[in-house]
């Protein structure tokens, strides 16, 4: 299991939290490789996530683009609404089968909260949540949600009182109650082995995504193109493409423009965030700065080290997408589709349609839709108030 991914990742935490993330490595380990671990996974994946997703030909978006066709991996039908899930039930099972009684997470939007709260509720593990006191005034409903799926919600009221702080606390609770309780950490980011787990737990989405391509076409995608907030949706899409000669196209949000928006591996600089070595948002001084999205799901100042190797080497090419492309994007789905996707791969439908434009009829565009749009309908309404899109 890589500790780095070239010279991203690693594990810049307290002396505390090592033997934690040490219990956690080997605990995955030892379960990856056990049948009856795998099989309860794919169980429950299927039974209760309604995996596998299907592959949708966008027809209509495909006509509006005027280029290569353009295709949907439907994240936005598993269970909860997100890709979230795939992660939260890997992680919750291995709780379980490592003897937790407790689960905690961070959680932005909510997305990440909710799945949680889901498997606590379905695995029977109380579950808590951390989320910064302004989040929980934006996404309101997903508190609700939270609640009544049994979990407490913890408000965080301190620095920008935003996913950042929230993921502080988390860790903070996990130092102090580490022999009871695990940290589903919600993005492939954080310290090693996280960046690693997340990835595993998300790549059945790539992995089907190679095995319904091949079945469907005879051959793999020319193109395929994931959002990126922390970027587990995008690893889980691309790591099982890794090998092959696939384009990949990582989609970061560019804010209402002007500024650097979320845009972490565009615009920002290596530095340590939430323990690892990666591209942050930051000032002159290595001071991690605000983002802006109107996607809550992409606002984070970091990204997921794995990614920023990708960056480097160029294997997989990254670009942002501003607000009111996202929006617009969003729009062309509900209108040539009848999909509401939720804003965060409203950027990744944008930089698709911007791409299929450039490429030949024959080639196939393949976007992952990691999420439906039902929880930013108030946001989206707001923007069609504001005037002409
Ligand atoms: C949380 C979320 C994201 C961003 O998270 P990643 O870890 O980058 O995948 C993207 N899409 C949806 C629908 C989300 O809920």
């Amino acid at each position: 299991m890589p500790r780095r991914f070239g010279a991203y990742g690693g594990a810049y935490v307290p002396e505390t939290l090592v033997p934690a993330l040490q219990e956690l490595e080997s605990a995955w380990r030892s379960a990856r490789r056990d049948p009856r671990f795998r099989k309860e996974l794919a169980q429950w994946s299927r039974d209760l996530g309604g995996r596998p997703t299907p592959l949708y030909f966008a027809e209509r978006l495909t006509r509006r683009a005027g280029g290569a066709q353009i295709w949907l991996k439907r994240e936005d039908l598993v269970h909860g609404g997100a890709h979230k899930f795939n992660n939260a039930l890997g992680q919750g099972l291995l709780a379980r089968r490592m003897g937790k009684r407790r689960l905690i997470a961070e959680t932005g939007a909510g997305q990440h909260g909710v799945a949680t709260a889901m498997l606590g509720a379905a695995l029977g593990l109380p579950t808590e949540v951390y989320m910064g006191r302004r989040d929980m005034e934006r996404q309101a409903p997903n508190v609700e949600r939270m609640r009544l799926l049994g979990a407490t919600v913890h408000p965080v009221t301190s620095g920008s009182e935003t996913l950042k702080d929230a993921i502080n606390e988390a860790l903070r609770d996990w130092i102090t109650n580490v022999r009871t309780t695990h940290y589903v950490l919600g993005s492939a980011v954080g310290p090693h082995p996280f960046p690693t787990i997340v990835c595993d737990f998300q790549s059945v989405i790539g992995r089907e995504i190679r095995r319904q391509s091949r079945s469907r076409w005879g051959q793999l995608p020319d193109l395929v193109v994931a959002c990126v907030g922390g970027g587990s949706n995008a690893i889980g899409t691309f790591h099982p493409l890794l090998k092959t000669s696939v384009e990949l196209l990582g989609v970061e949000a560019g804010g209402a423009g002007g500024g650097a928006g979320a845009s972490s591996l565009v615009r920002g600089a290596p530095g340590i965030l939430h323990g690892a070595y990666t591209y942050v948002l930051q000032d002159p001084d290595g001071q991690v700065v605000e983002t802006e999205s109107v996607s809550a799901g992409l606002d984070y100042a970091g990204v997921g080290p794995e990614h920023a190797m990708l960056r480097d080497t160029g294997r997989v090419r990254y670009e942002s997408v501003r607000d009111r492309d996202a929006l617009a994007a969003f729009h062309w789905l509900a209108a040539d589709e009848g999909i509401l996707p939720a804003l965060e791969p409203a950027h990744a439908i944008y930089a698709a349609v911007r791409a299929a434009r450039r490429r030949s009829k024959t080639d196939r565009v393949l976007v992952t839709l990691s999420g439906r749009g039902d929880k930013d309908l108030e946001v989206v309404l707001r923007h069609d108030d504001r005037g002409p899109r």
